[in-house]
Protein backbone atom coordinates (compact mmCIF):
# COMPACT_ATOMS: atom_id res chain seq x y z
CA UNK A 1 0.00 0.00 0.00
CA UNK A 2 3.11 2.20 0.43
CA UNK A 3 1.21 5.18 2.65
CA UNK A 4 4.05 7.55 3.97
CA UNK A 5 1.23 10.05 5.48
CA UNK A 6 -2.05 9.43 7.12
CA UNK A 7 -3.83 12.43 7.69
CA UNK A 8 -7.56 11.80 7.67
CA UNK A 9 -7.97 10.34 11.38
CA UNK A 10 -11.84 12.30 11.48
CA UNK A 11 -12.45 9.42 8.42
CA UNK A 12 -11.34 6.48 10.63
CA UNK A 13 -7.97 5.99 12.65
CA UNK A 14 -5.41 3.41 12.81
CA UNK A 15 -5.65 0.40 15.72
CA UNK A 16 -3.40 1.52 18.43
CA UNK A 17 -0.97 -1.46 18.91
CA UNK A 18 -2.36 -1.96 22.43
CA UNK A 19 -5.97 -2.45 21.03
CA UNK A 20 -4.79 -4.43 18.23
CA UNK A 21 -3.18 -6.78 20.81
CA UNK A 22 -5.92 -6.84 22.38
CA UNK A 23 -8.33 -7.49 20.03
CA UNK A 24 -6.28 -10.43 18.24
CA UNK A 25 -6.47 -12.10 21.79
CA UNK A 26 -10.05 -12.20 21.82
CA UNK A 27 -10.47 -13.41 18.33
CA UNK A 28 -9.05 -16.40 19.84
CA UNK A 29 -9.86 -16.59 22.93
CA UNK A 30 -12.83 -15.05 24.27
CA UNK A 31 -14.87 -16.65 21.95
CA UNK A 32 -18.07 -17.36 24.17
CA UNK A 33 -21.36 -16.02 23.91
CA UNK A 34 -21.44 -13.50 26.94
CA UNK A 35 -25.07 -14.75 27.87
CA UNK A 36 -23.81 -18.53 28.02
CA UNK A 37 -24.21 -19.59 31.83
CA UNK A 38 -21.05 -21.86 31.72
CA UNK A 39 -17.09 -20.50 31.99
CA UNK A 40 -16.57 -19.95 28.06
CA UNK A 41 -19.32 -17.79 28.52
CA UNK A 42 -18.31 -16.12 31.91
CA UNK A 43 -14.94 -15.38 30.54
CA UNK A 44 -16.61 -13.05 27.55
CA UNK A 45 -19.08 -11.47 29.72
CA UNK A 46 -16.09 -10.49 32.38
CA UNK A 47 -14.43 -8.51 29.41
CA UNK A 48 -17.56 -7.14 27.95
CA UNK A 49 -18.36 -5.80 31.89
CA UNK A 50 -14.72 -4.82 31.74
CA UNK A 51 -14.99 -2.85 28.93
CA UNK A 52 -17.94 -1.24 29.48
CA UNK A 53 -16.46 0.54 32.95
CA UNK A 54 -13.62 1.95 30.73
CA UNK A 55 -15.81 3.47 28.12
CA UNK A 56 -18.20 4.59 30.90
CA UNK A 57 -15.29 6.33 32.82
CA UNK A 58 -13.87 7.83 29.76
CA UNK A 59 -17.03 10.12 29.18
CA UNK A 60 -17.63 10.53 33.26
CA UNK A 61 -21.06 7.54 32.69
CA UNK A 62 -22.37 4.97 34.75
CA UNK A 63 -21.40 1.29 33.11
CA UNK A 64 -25.30 0.88 33.04
CA UNK A 65 -26.35 3.97 30.59
CA UNK A 66 -23.33 2.20 28.05
CA UNK A 67 -25.47 0.70 25.30
CA UNK A 68 -23.10 -1.37 22.77
CA UNK A 69 -24.05 -0.97 19.63
CA UNK A 70 -22.81 -1.78 15.91
CA UNK A 71 -21.22 2.00 15.49
CA UNK A 72 -22.20 5.47 15.12
CA UNK A 73 -24.83 5.06 12.60
CA UNK A 74 -26.74 2.89 14.13
CA UNK A 75 -26.61 4.97 17.67
CA UNK A 76 -27.97 7.79 15.91
CA UNK A 77 -30.47 5.79 14.57
CA UNK A 78 -31.26 4.15 17.78
CA UNK A 79 -31.16 7.87 19.70
CA UNK A 80 -33.94 9.46 17.02
CA UNK A 81 -36.23 6.32 16.56
CA UNK A 82 -36.35 5.67 20.58
CA UNK A 83 -37.16 9.31 21.16
CA UNK A 84 -39.86 9.69 18.64
CA UNK A 85 -41.16 6.14 19.85
CA UNK A 86 -41.20 7.37 23.38
CA UNK A 87 -43.90 10.17 22.70
CA UNK A 88 -45.96 9.11 19.86
CA UNK A 89 -47.64 12.25 20.03
CA UNK A 90 -44.23 14.36 18.91
CA UNK A 91 -43.94 14.68 15.73
CA UNK A 92 -40.90 16.51 15.90
CA UNK A 93 -37.49 16.43 15.94
CA UNK A 94 -35.01 19.85 15.70
CA UNK A 95 -31.01 19.07 14.94
CA UNK A 96 -28.45 21.44 13.14
CA UNK A 97 -27.93 21.74 9.26
CA UNK A 98 -24.33 20.30 9.98
CA UNK A 99 -25.29 16.84 11.05
CA UNK A 100 -23.28 13.74 9.46
CA UNK A 101 -25.56 11.96 6.93
CA UNK A 102 -26.15 9.12 9.26
CA UNK A 103 -28.98 11.90 11.21
CA UNK A 104 -29.81 13.98 8.17
CA UNK A 105 -30.29 11.05 5.93
CA UNK A 106 -32.45 9.44 8.63
CA UNK A 107 -34.25 12.09 9.25
CA UNK A 108 -35.21 12.53 5.32
CA UNK A 109 -37.05 9.60 5.35
CA UNK A 110 -38.92 9.93 8.69
CA UNK A 111 -39.91 13.47 6.79
CA UNK A 112 -41.16 11.17 4.34
CA UNK A 113 -43.05 9.26 6.88
CA UNK A 114 -44.60 12.48 8.25
CA UNK A 115 -42.10 13.13 10.79
CA UNK A 116 -41.35 17.15 10.63
CA UNK A 117 -38.03 17.94 10.77
CA UNK A 118 -36.83 21.80 11.43
CA UNK A 119 -32.87 21.99 10.55
CA UNK A 120 -31.13 25.08 12.21
CA UNK A 121 -29.11 27.43 10.23
CA UNK A 122 -25.56 27.78 10.68
CA UNK A 123 -23.15 30.90 10.47
CA UNK A 124 -19.78 31.31 9.01
CA UNK A 125 -17.95 29.52 11.28
CA UNK A 126 -20.55 26.68 11.25
CA UNK A 127 -21.84 27.53 14.79
CA UNK A 128 -25.93 26.86 14.46
CA UNK A 129 -28.24 29.79 15.29
CA UNK A 130 -29.78 29.65 18.87
CA UNK A 131 -32.62 32.00 18.46
CA UNK A 132 -33.78 30.03 15.82
CA UNK A 133 -33.61 27.22 17.97
CA UNK A 134 -35.12 28.60 21.01
CA UNK A 135 -37.80 29.93 18.47
CA UNK A 136 -38.77 26.32 16.79
CA UNK A 137 -38.32 24.15 20.07
CA UNK A 138 -41.62 23.58 21.63
CA UNK A 139 -42.85 20.67 24.14
CA UNK A 140 -44.39 19.07 20.84
CA UNK A 141 -40.72 18.39 19.80
CA UNK A 142 -39.84 14.87 20.22
CA UNK A 143 -36.18 15.26 20.18
CA UNK A 144 -33.30 18.31 19.72
CA UNK A 145 -29.86 16.32 18.22
CA UNK A 146 -26.80 18.71 17.55
CA UNK A 147 -23.18 17.15 17.03
CA UNK A 148 -20.44 18.07 19.52
CA UNK A 149 -17.80 18.28 17.30
CA UNK A 150 -18.34 18.72 13.24
CA UNK A 151 -16.28 15.94 11.43
CA UNK A 152 -15.25 17.98 8.49
CA UNK A 153 -14.10 21.17 10.51
CA UNK A 154 -13.56 20.69 13.78
CA UNK A 155 -15.76 23.03 15.22
CA UNK A 156 -16.88 22.32 18.76
CA UNK A 157 -21.22 23.13 18.39
CA UNK A 158 -22.67 24.81 21.68
CA UNK A 159 -24.08 21.60 22.78
CA UNK A 160 -24.86 22.52 26.55
CA UNK A 161 -26.57 25.46 25.68
CA UNK A 162 -28.53 23.69 22.83
CA UNK A 163 -29.26 21.45 25.67
CA UNK A 164 -30.75 24.24 28.21
CA UNK A 165 -33.09 25.26 25.51
CA UNK A 166 -34.26 21.62 24.75
CA UNK A 167 -34.66 21.15 28.67
CA UNK A 168 -36.77 24.31 29.02
CA UNK A 169 -39.26 22.95 26.82
CA UNK A 170 -39.60 19.26 28.39
CA UNK A 171 -37.60 17.99 25.22
CA UNK A 172 -34.88 15.44 25.59
CA UNK A 173 -31.69 16.04 23.92
CA UNK A 174 -29.50 14.11 21.84
CA UNK A 175 -25.54 14.80 20.66
CA UNK A 176 -23.76 12.77 18.31
CA UNK A 177 -20.07 13.06 20.04
CA UNK A 178 -18.08 10.69 17.30
CA UNK A 179 -15.58 13.31 17.05
CA UNK A 180 -15.79 14.71 20.51
CA UNK A 181 -15.36 11.56 22.17
CA UNK A 182 -11.63 10.98 22.99
CA UNK A 183 -10.75 14.36 21.92
CA UNK A 184 -12.15 16.85 23.90
CA UNK A 185 -12.76 16.03 28.14
CA UNK A 186 -16.45 15.25 28.09
CA UNK A 187 -18.43 14.42 30.97
CA UNK A 188 -22.09 13.13 30.13
CA UNK A 189 -23.64 14.20 33.25
CA UNK A 190 -22.62 17.15 33.13
CA UNK A 191 -23.33 18.07 29.62
CA UNK A 192 -27.42 18.63 29.68
CA UNK A 193 -27.56 15.11 26.99
CA UNK A 194 -29.90 12.54 27.44
CA UNK A 195 -28.68 10.66 24.78
CA UNK A 196 -24.58 10.63 23.05
CA UNK A 197 -23.41 8.28 20.30
CA UNK A 198 -19.69 7.64 19.43
CA UNK A 199 -17.87 4.98 17.71
CA UNK A 200 -14.80 2.74 18.67
CA UNK A 201 -13.18 3.41 14.88
CA UNK A 202 -12.59 7.57 15.39
CA UNK A 203 -10.55 6.32 18.50
CA UNK A 204 -7.61 3.57 17.39
CA UNK A 205 -10.79 1.41 18.81
CA UNK A 206 -12.02 -1.19 15.55
CA UNK A 207 -14.77 -0.27 12.99
CA UNK A 208 -18.13 -1.92 13.86
CA UNK A 209 -18.37 -1.45 17.43
CA UNK A 210 -20.24 2.20 18.68
CA UNK A 211 -21.79 3.04 21.85
CA UNK A 212 -25.26 4.81 22.75
CA UNK A 213 -25.09 6.52 26.13
CA UNK A 214 -28.61 6.25 27.48
CA UNK A 215 -29.03 8.58 31.24
CA UNK A 216 -30.45 6.65 33.31
CA UNK A 217 -33.91 7.11 34.06
CA UNK A 218 -34.51 7.32 29.99
CA UNK A 219 -36.86 4.49 28.82
CA UNK A 220 -35.30 3.75 25.65
CA UNK A 221 -37.70 1.24 22.60
CA UNK A 222 -35.10 -0.46 21.14
CA UNK A 223 -33.92 -0.57 17.75
CA UNK A 224 -33.64 -4.38 17.34
CA UNK A 225 -35.11 -6.61 19.73
CA UNK A 226 -33.20 -8.98 22.33
CA UNK A 227 -32.50 -9.04 25.39
CA UNK A 228 -28.68 -7.88 25.42
CA UNK A 229 -27.58 -4.94 26.41
CA UNK A 230 -30.99 -4.87 28.75
CA UNK A 231 -33.07 -5.51 26.14
CA UNK A 232 -31.80 -1.81 25.06
CA UNK A 233 -30.36 -3.27 21.78
CA UNK A 234 -30.88 -6.77 20.64
CA UNK A 235 -27.36 -9.62 19.36
CA UNK A 236 -25.02 -11.23 20.73
CA UNK A 237 -22.50 -8.78 21.83
CA UNK A 238 -19.27 -8.49 19.65
CA UNK A 239 -16.89 -8.91 22.20
CA UNK A 240 -13.44 -8.81 20.53
CA UNK A 241 -14.28 -5.48 19.22
CA UNK A 242 -16.06 -4.27 22.69
CA UNK A 243 -12.70 -5.28 24.07
CA UNK A 244 -10.85 -3.29 21.77
CA UNK A 245 -13.18 -0.31 23.08
CA UNK A 246 -12.42 -0.71 26.70
CA UNK A 247 -8.65 -1.07 25.48
CA UNK A 248 -8.93 2.29 23.32
CA UNK A 249 -10.93 4.04 25.88
CA UNK A 250 -8.84 3.50 28.49
CA UNK A 251 -5.88 5.10 26.30
CA UNK A 252 -7.60 7.77 25.59
CA UNK A 253 -8.43 9.00 29.24
CA UNK A 254 -4.83 8.76 30.58
CA UNK A 255 -3.62 10.70 27.34
CA UNK A 256 -6.23 12.89 26.59
CA UNK A 257 -4.23 16.06 27.28
CA UNK A 258 -1.20 15.36 26.37
CA UNK A 259 -2.51 14.10 22.82
CA UNK A 260 -4.46 17.11 22.37
CA UNK A 261 -1.17 19.14 22.77
CA UNK A 262 1.24 17.18 20.68
CA UNK A 263 -1.80 16.85 17.71
CA UNK A 264 -2.81 20.79 18.18
CA UNK A 265 1.37 21.26 17.66
CA UNK A 266 1.39 19.04 14.26
CA UNK A 267 -2.00 21.04 13.00
CA UNK A 268 -0.29 24.65 13.50
CA UNK A 269 2.53 23.81 11.93
CA UNK A 270 0.51 22.74 8.67
CA UNK A 271 -1.49 25.77 9.44
CA UNK A 272 1.43 28.33 9.52
CA UNK A 273 3.46 26.61 6.86
CA UNK A 274 0.30 26.68 4.52
CA UNK A 275 -0.62 29.97 5.18
CA UNK A 276 0.62 31.06 1.79
CA UNK A 277 -1.34 28.63 -0.37
CA UNK A 278 -4.66 28.50 1.45
CA UNK A 279 -6.85 31.24 1.18
CA UNK A 280 -8.41 30.75 4.67
CA UNK A 281 -9.12 27.85 7.45
CA UNK A 282 -12.78 26.61 7.79
CA UNK A 283 -14.28 27.27 11.32
CA UNK A 284 -11.06 29.14 12.23
CA UNK A 285 -11.85 31.39 15.12
CA UNK A 286 -13.73 29.26 17.01
CA UNK A 287 -13.12 27.11 19.28
CA UNK A 288 -12.58 23.85 17.29
CA UNK A 289 -11.00 20.44 18.36
CA UNK A 290 -7.06 19.88 18.35
CA UNK A 291 -6.96 17.68 15.21
CA UNK A 292 -8.59 19.07 12.39
CA UNK A 293 -7.64 21.20 9.94
CA UNK A 294 -9.83 22.16 7.06
CA UNK A 295 -8.46 24.50 4.56
CA UNK A 296 -9.98 26.47 1.70
CA UNK A 297 -8.13 26.87 -1.51
CA UNK A 298 -8.52 28.94 -4.14
CA UNK A 299 -6.39 27.78 -7.38
CA UNK A 300 -7.26 23.85 -7.38
CA UNK A 301 -10.45 21.54 -7.42
CA UNK A 302 -9.53 19.80 -3.78
CA UNK A 303 -10.37 16.83 -5.38
CA UNK A 304 -7.55 16.49 -7.95
CA UNK A 305 -5.41 17.63 -5.47
CA UNK A 306 -6.38 14.93 -2.90
CA UNK A 307 -5.57 12.33 -6.29
CA UNK A 308 -2.23 14.13 -6.52
CA UNK A 309 -1.22 13.79 -2.74
CA UNK A 310 -2.42 10.18 -2.30
CA UNK A 311 -0.01 9.52 -5.47
CA UNK A 312 2.60 10.47 -3.16
CA UNK A 313 1.72 8.80 -0.26
CA UNK A 314 -0.35 11.92 1.39
CA UNK A 315 -3.78 10.38 2.22
CA UNK A 316 -6.67 13.58 3.22
CA UNK A 317 -9.92 14.22 2.53
CA UNK A 318 -12.22 16.82 0.99
CA UNK A 319 -15.54 17.21 3.22
CA UNK A 320 -16.43 14.25 4.66
CA UNK A 321 -15.18 10.83 3.64
CA UNK A 322 -18.12 9.47 2.59
CA UNK A 323 -18.72 11.83 -0.08
CA UNK A 324 -14.99 12.16 -1.07
CA UNK A 325 -15.47 10.19 -3.97
CA UNK A 326 -17.85 12.35 -5.33
CA UNK A 327 -18.11 15.17 -6.61
CA UNK A 328 -20.98 16.92 -4.33
CA UNK A 329 -20.09 20.05 -2.60
CA UNK A 330 -20.01 19.84 1.32
CA UNK A 331 -23.44 20.18 2.84
CA UNK A 332 -21.40 21.45 5.80
CA UNK A 333 -19.58 24.41 3.75
CA UNK A 334 -22.59 25.05 1.94
CA UNK A 335 -24.35 25.37 4.84
CA UNK A 336 -21.86 27.63 6.08
CA UNK A 337 -22.27 30.13 3.51
CA UNK A 338 -19.80 28.77 0.55
CA UNK A 339 -20.28 29.00 -3.11
CA UNK A 340 -20.55 25.32 -4.33
CA UNK A 341 -17.28 26.27 -6.42
CA UNK A 342 -15.56 27.19 -2.85
CA UNK A 343 -16.84 24.25 -1.24
CA UNK A 344 -15.21 22.04 -3.80
CA UNK A 345 -12.01 23.67 -2.84
CA UNK A 346 -11.53 22.70 0.90
CA UNK A 347 -9.32 20.23 1.81
CA UNK A 348 -9.72 18.82 5.18
CA UNK A 349 -6.51 17.24 7.25
CA UNK A 350 -7.16 15.63 10.29
CA UNK A 351 -4.45 14.08 12.75
CA UNK A 352 -4.20 11.79 15.43
CA UNK A 353 -1.75 10.83 18.29
CA UNK A 354 0.40 9.15 16.15
CA UNK A 355 0.91 12.37 13.69
CA UNK A 356 4.27 13.88 13.83
CA UNK A 357 5.54 17.21 12.83
CA UNK A 358 7.52 16.28 10.09
CA UNK A 359 4.45 14.86 8.84
CA UNK A 360 2.79 18.02 9.28
CA UNK A 361 5.78 19.71 7.27
CA UNK A 362 5.79 16.86 4.36
CA UNK A 363 2.33 17.82 4.18
CA UNK A 364 3.09 21.24 3.36
CA UNK A 365 5.65 20.76 1.05
CA UNK A 366 4.21 18.30 -1.02
CA UNK A 367 1.05 20.70 -1.29
CA UNK A 368 3.11 23.76 -1.95
CA UNK A 369 4.54 21.83 -5.32
CA UNK A 370 1.44 21.22 -6.06
CA UNK A 371 0.06 24.27 -5.87
CA UNK A 372 2.99 25.84 -8.09
CA UNK A 373 1.95 28.63 -10.49
CA UNK A 374 1.12 26.35 -13.80
CA UNK A 375 0.76 23.26 -11.83
CA UNK A 376 -2.15 24.32 -9.36
CA UNK A 377 -4.59 24.47 -13.01
CA UNK A 378 -3.60 20.90 -14.39
CA UNK A 379 -3.98 18.92 -10.96
N1 LIG B 1 -21.27 10.86 13.09
C1 LIG B 1 -20.12 11.48 12.78
C2 LIG B 1 -19.93 12.90 13.19
C3 LIG B 1 -19.11 10.81 12.09
O1 LIG B 1 -17.98 11.44 11.78
C4 LIG B 1 -19.33 9.45 11.71
C5 LIG B 1 -18.26 8.67 10.96
N2 LIG B 1 -17.96 9.21 9.71
C6 LIG B 1 -20.55 8.85 12.06
C7 LIG B 1 -21.47 9.58 12.75
C8 LIG B 1 -20.85 7.42 11.69
O2 LIG B 1 -20.09 6.54 12.48
P1 LIG B 1 -19.96 5.00 12.13
O3 LIG B 1 -18.97 4.92 11.03
O4 LIG B 1 -19.47 4.36 13.39
O5 LIG B 1 -21.30 4.49 11.74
Amino acid sequence: MNTRIYADNNATTALAPEVLQAVSLSLGELYGNPSSKHRVGDAARAAVTAARVAVAMLIGAQPAEIVFTSGATESNHLAITAALARTPARRHVVVSAVEHPSTLMLLDRLEQEGVRVSRIAVDAYGLPDLDQLRAVVTPQTALVSMMWVNNETGVILPVQAAATIAAAQGVPFHSDAVQAVGRLPLHVGDSGCDLLSFSGHKLHAPKGIGVLWVRKGFVLSSLLAGHQERNRRGGTENVPAIVGLGVAATLAAQRLDQDAVHIARVRDLLESALQGEAVSVNGGGVPRVANTSNLQFSAVEAGSLIERLDRQGICVSGGAACTARGTQASHVLRAMGQSEQQALSAVRFSFSRYSTAEEAQAIAMAVRELMQPGLARVV
